[in-house]
């Protein structure tokens, strides 16, 4: 749940070479991140296991094929779910994609406690469904970014305590103690799912 506003330019358009020339920069405006998933390169292969997404599919709008303004980045699970789909031009209320540079993904979903996220709209509903946003490698990365948020914020705690450990009466210092016990292992069964949960099936990327 890391999505950001992508910034796009027609000013930063390249004056020479072809999109796939461009990938240093694309990945630099998209924050390293896929913009449909929000998974940061380095959780998944670096830039070379990358793809430059053409929001408006290039099968259908060759005209866009080397626009700046439609290419994005995406992790290749994003990228080849999403292929050549195009349902429609963007509209919150409608089947369709939503421009990464004109919407804040964040807006688009919500997360629910099971970790999955739901659509606030029905395009985003749509997009949930064709990339499947809801597949096991990311409710792991969510779960995981929100005990580790859990974390920092005990890692104060626990400095301030150090500081001051005399003030507090020793009911106080147990429940951080539980607290402190608590987070690490859920960060140990998340690591170990990690390790043992397929991120999707060969059958999910070969859908038509
Ligand atoms: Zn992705």
């Amino acid at each position: 749940m890391n999505w950001k506003l992508i910034n796009k330019n027609k000013n930063s358009q390249p004056i020479s070479g072809s999109y796939s020339d461009w990938k240093e920069q694309i990945a630099k405006e998209c924050f390293y991140q896929c913009v449909y998933c929000s998974v940061h390169e380095a959780q998944f292969g670096g830039i070379d296991h990358y793809h430059i997404d053409h929001f408006k599919p290039k099968s259908k709008f060759p005209g866009d094929k080397e626009n700046i303004l439609n290419l994005f980045y995406a992790c290749p699970i994003c990228n080849r779910f999403k292929r050549d789909d195009w349902p429609g031009e963007p509209d919150l209320n409608t089947v369709s994609y939503i421009n990464p540079s004109i919407i804040d993904y964040t807006e688009l979903f919500s997360l629910k406690n099971s970790f999955e996220i739901e659509g606030k709209y029905i395009a985003s509903n749509y997009i949930i469904h064709r990339l499947n946003l809801n597949r096991a490698q990311l409710i792991i990365e969510r779960r995981e970014s929100t005990v580790r948020a859990k974390e920092i914020d005990l890692r104060e705690k626990i400095n301030s305590l150090v500081i001051t450990i005399g003030e507090f009466d020793s009911k106080y210092v147990l429940s951080i103690l539980i607290s402190i016990t608590s987070i690490y292992n859920n960060l140990l069964v998340l690591e170990q799912k990690r390790r043992e949960v397929r991120p999707y099936e060969l059958q999910d990327i070969r859908r038509s």
